[in-house]
């Protein structure tokens, strides 16, 4: 029998791009770990199903074994709080997170690479003594801000990595970890649908769900549990706030604290907003700013090589991934608006009408037996 494709065993699958888990510097981490009293897991500023997922997944494995603790700057939102362990998080201005983190001998940096984006905890982040571990899929990691980086900007998730660092340190993980894990690389990857999730995201997923917990029950956690609030907040956007330039390819959606207020607002109601132009055939850029916190959260998104990461960092102070990245401004919301339409057609240059199908959908497979033809 002929076989059309290689088929790869699963290790020799997962140990591909495992360079970051050599065996000397998982011994080193693993030392440090078994050495740590005090340990202290964060993430980034509002954290998403991801930094979620791999916080409390290592957290519901050291939980028993060390003093530990997950520190967040900011709150979870609610579409979350059914996670295992979601209920011991401490919020930055929580009274008793400042002494948790200072006493801290470990810390472990989970979903971000940078100390800014742990926004009021960056001073005590980059001045504490503790020993710093950072588990991460963004590009750039800060130099000199941890001892031990394990950074694999092609992971689709940090979860994807923490679920590799574990099984590399042999550590043996419980079924909430693993539901905690699958949290993360679900929602990293839109269940599985952008381009990050590989071969070896599948494969981890595969491991995960060997752990035989109920999968769907996870799904209509994040994407069936939405408030009536949220719900017609996603109709008014995109009935009166969608602004689509078909000529450049791109969308945006504004939306000012009034307006979010009256329909209730709560963290998380505006999550995944920014992906809804992308659903517009031929839409391939998309952006969504907020006013929150007092200042205005811009969000990109794109499909295909469209990169946005440069354009967070450009022009919106921010970075983030290739087709998922994010800034901040202080300045007011039409003026980020304002800015961000008159940027179109100097950014989107390669998507303007000339060369309109750029991004095939669904590329032609090469045929793989010529003769037969
Ligand atoms: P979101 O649009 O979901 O807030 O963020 C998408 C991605 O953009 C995040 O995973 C993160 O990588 C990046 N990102 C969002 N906000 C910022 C920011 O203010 N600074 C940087 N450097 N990256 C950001
Ligand atoms: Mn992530």
């Amino acid at each position: 029998m002929k076989s059309g494709a290689k088929i790869t065993n699963c290790n020799e699958l997962i140990n591909i791009k495992m360079q970051i888990f050599s065996k000397k510097n998982i011994e080193a981490a693993k030392a440090d770990i078994e050495a740590a009293q005090k340990v202290v897991i964060t993430a980034h500023l509002n954290p998403d199903g991801d930094a979620l997922g791999s916080t409390l997944a290592l957290y519901n494995f050291l939980k028993d074994k060390k003093e530990c603790h997950v520190v967040y700057p900011n709150n979870i939102p609610d579409t979350f709080k059914w996670m295992p362990g979601c209920g011991d998080i401490i919020i930055w201005d929580n009274e008793q997170a400042h002494q948790i983190v200072a006493e801290a001998d470990l810390m472990f940096l989970l979903d971000f690479n940078t100390a800014s984006r742990v926004d009021k905890m960056q001073k005590i982040v980059e001045e504490s003594s503790a020993v710093k571990i950072m588990i991460d899929h963004h590009p750039n990691p800060q130099e000199g801000l941890c001892k031990h980086v394990f950074s694999d900007p092609e992971a689709a998730a940090a979860s994807e990595l923490v679920f590799l660092f574990c099984k590399e340190c042999g550590y043996k993980l419980s079924i909430d970890s693993a539901r905690c894990l699958y949290t993360g690389i679900v929602t990293d990857t839109g269940c599985f649908q952008f381009n990050c999730t590989t071969q070896r995201t599948f494969q981890v997923a595969g491991e995960l769900a060997a752990f035989n917990f109920d999968r769907s029950e996870i799904i209509h956690h994040i994407y069936d549990s939405y408030s009536e609030g949220r719900m017609r907040l996603m109709g008014y956007v995109l009935s009166k706030k969608m602004v689509v330039f078909p000529q450049y390819h791109a969308a945006y959606i504004s939306l000012t604290k009034a307006e979010a207020d009256q329909f209730d607002y709560r963290v998380g109601d505006t999550e995944g907003f920014v992906n809804l132009p992308l659903c517009i055939q031929d839409v391939e850029f998309s952006a969504f700013f907020m006013e929150r916190d007092g200042l205005i959260r811009c969000s990109f998104r794109s499909k295909g090589d469209f990169k946005v990461n440069t354009i967070a960092e450009r022009y919106f102070n921010g970075g983030g991934h290739d087709n998922a990245a994010g800034g901040k401004s202080y300045k007011p919301l039409e003026e980020i608006v304002q800015r961000f339409v008159s940027l179109l057609p100097k950014i989107t240059r390669p998507l303007q009408p000339q060369t309109k199908h750029r991004f095939v959908r669904y590329p032609k497979s090469p045929n793989p037996n010529p003769q037969k033809q």
